[in-house]
């Protein structure tokens, strides 16, 4: 059975799927969301060799350019925050600041959070969680 297929059935078998079903679904399979799941991945990926390129090179050539797009629309639109991202970018290169673990919670992977633009190299160190939380919006 292809997978688009397999879709189809499960979808077919499984209406109205919602927040709900899905934590049940989570609560019935612990194993997929556990330690099962990154040895699910990492067998999957092995035998569907090429898949995630394949998607990515078949995204890139339906919009083309679309990523870069985006990325000056966002610079454009957020000017002093990607200067200051230079900045640390820089300064991390340089040495001059060091990545720390994340302040609220000790994750090791990391983003800078500036409080205030203005002062780039004054960054608090947030994983994406804890820093999701300091700005709401997002
Ligand atoms: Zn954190
Ligand atoms: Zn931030």
């Amino acid at each position: 059975m292809d997978r688009k297929e397999y879709y189809r059935q499960w979808r077919a078998k499984h209406p109205g799927r919602n927040a709900e079903s899905c934590r049940q679904w989570k609560q019935n399979n612990p194993d997929y969301f556990a330690e099962g799941r990154k040895e699910y991945s990492r067998k999957w990926r092995l035998e569907h060799p090429g898949y995630y390129a394949e998607v990515l090179r078949r995204w890139t050539l339906a919009n083309p350019g679309k990523h870069y797009q985006q990325v000056k629309a966002w610079i454009k639109a957020n000017p002093e925050k990607y200067k200051a991202h230079q900045h640390v970018q820089r300064a991390l290169k340089r040495g001059d600041i060091t990545r720390l673990p994340c302040e609220t919670c000790g994750e090791i992977k990391t983003h800078a959070h500036h409080s205030d633009y203005a002062k780039p190299l004054e960054v608090t160190w947030l994983c994406a969680t804890c820093h999701r939380r300091q700005h709401p919006r997002l």
